[in-house]
């Protein structure tokens, strides 16, 4: 037997909740009314702005529990929310919200399942397809100074090997700025920082790069600024031009250093060293820069575990990491339309199982356990804007 939601108007955020058959139901929508996530018991459903979701949950297979994270058909979520939607709806003729409650519920059935599609074909217009984010930005404002990867080579990577790189003029940013404000509207209110994309954005020429930063600031004061620098190229920007944009609100950067081992890395066809890795490393770190650094565990098969491991943790020892500071792993991933995939067929590569894959990360995570950086699981899977 279903109980009345409560309606819940929160700084950022609307939630409504009630219990339904003896299980918990919690929908968070946006302050203008767009729903963000549904969860139902266990069963957690995520929306993203490209109006795409997300199913988290678990599931039982061959007699054991393991969680899985799939994309959700969007029919199934537009039947979701028609029935949230009537529920609200009788309860909002029934008078049953204050008059705020009221106002606030009208905002969310605004948001018919046809509105949101149409919401998401705008999104297609403003982005060029936004391929990876690091996990803790999926909630941030994503603008692309850049599109694609200026390197776009590495054998295992499928993010923007549909595109060619291209650096928006400062015209464009702006007008993109423009766009992407629009969009979201209220929206913005609770998105607490901005990620500069595409893969490479950082590699900008300087004086571009700060005027995108300068937009960004006029834009939405006061939010820190994100972003990925991918492929480690000597001498990428001098410590002073880092010290510019640290000034300018950059925050944190993104690194893919994916491994310390050499041999691995040139296997990846991802440029640089261990250390061009730890030098670059050093001077975000003087410049005030917080790091998120990204490792690929599983990368290389069974072969490459062992010097992986070694090299990689060493490399994380060696580093000035702090509090603000965050280690991602990863579980890698192949995919077969990447030359990786045949090259480690050809190279005799031994995936590892999920089982080994599961005690890597584990023997990792000991090995990190002392480092002030937060290691945290990075799981691709689970990314959707
Ligand atoms: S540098 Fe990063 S984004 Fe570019 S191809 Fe390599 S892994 Fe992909």
């Amino acid at each position: 037997m279903d109980s009345e939601f409560r309606l819940r108007i929160n700084r950022d955020s609307l939630a409504a909740s009630r219990r339904s058959h003896g299980r918990e139901q919690v929908y968070v929508f946006a302050h203008d009314g767009r729903p963000i996530s549904l969860f139902e018991g266990g069963d957690f459903y995520q929306r993203g702005l490209s109006n795409a979701w997300l199913h988290k949950g678990r599931e039982s297979v061959a007699g054991k529990i393991r969680r899985f994270r799939r994309s959700l058909p969007l029919e199934q979520a537009e039947a979701r929310l028609r029935q949230i939607y009537a529920d609200l709806s009788t309860q909002l003729a029934a008078g049953s919200f204050s008059p705020d409650q009221a106002q606030a519920v009208s905002t969310i059935l605004h948001w018919t399942p046809e509105r949101l599609r149409e919401e998401g074909q705008q999104f297609a217009e403003i982005y060029q397809p936004i391929s990876i984010l690091p996990p803790d930005q999926y909630l941030g404002i994503v603008v692309q100074l850049t599109v694609g990867c200026s390197y776009n080579a590495c054998n295992f990577c499928n993010f923007y090997k549909d595109r060619k790189f291209q650096v928006r003029s400062t015209e464009a940013f702006a007008q993109h700025l423009k766009a992407v404000q629009a969009f979201l509207g209220p929206a913005s209110a609770m998105r607490k920082g901005l990620f500069l994309a595409d893969g490479d954005a950082l590699m900008t020429p300087q004086p571009l790069l700060l005027q995108a930063l300068r937009l960004l600031r006029q834009t939405w004061p006061g939010l820190p600024i994100y972003s990925f620098m991918d492929a480690f190229r000597p001498q990428a920007k001098s410590p002073e031009q880092w010290r510019e944009l640290q000034a300018l609100g950059l925050n944190r950067v993104y690194l893919g250093i994916e491994t310390a081992d050499p041999a691995l890395l040139a296997f990846l066809n991802k440029p640089g060293s261990p250390e061009l890795m730890q030098s670059e490393c050093q001077k975000l770190k003087a410049a005030g820069l917080n790091l998120g650094l990204i490792l690929m565990i599983g990368a290389g098969g069974q072969q490459y575990a062992q010097a992986h491991f070694k090299a990689s943790t060493a490399l994380l020892q060696a580093l000035p990491l702090d509090k603000n500071d965050f280690i991602f792993l990863s579980e890698f991933v192949p995919h077969p339309d990447q030359p990786y995939f045949e090259q480690a067929l050809q190279a005799g590569l031994i995936p590892l199982s999920e089982t080994e894959l599961q005690q890597e990360i584990q023997l990792w995570r000991e090995a990190l356990k002392g480092l002030p950086a937060k290691c945290v699981p990075y799981h691709l899977q689970e990314f959707i804007y």
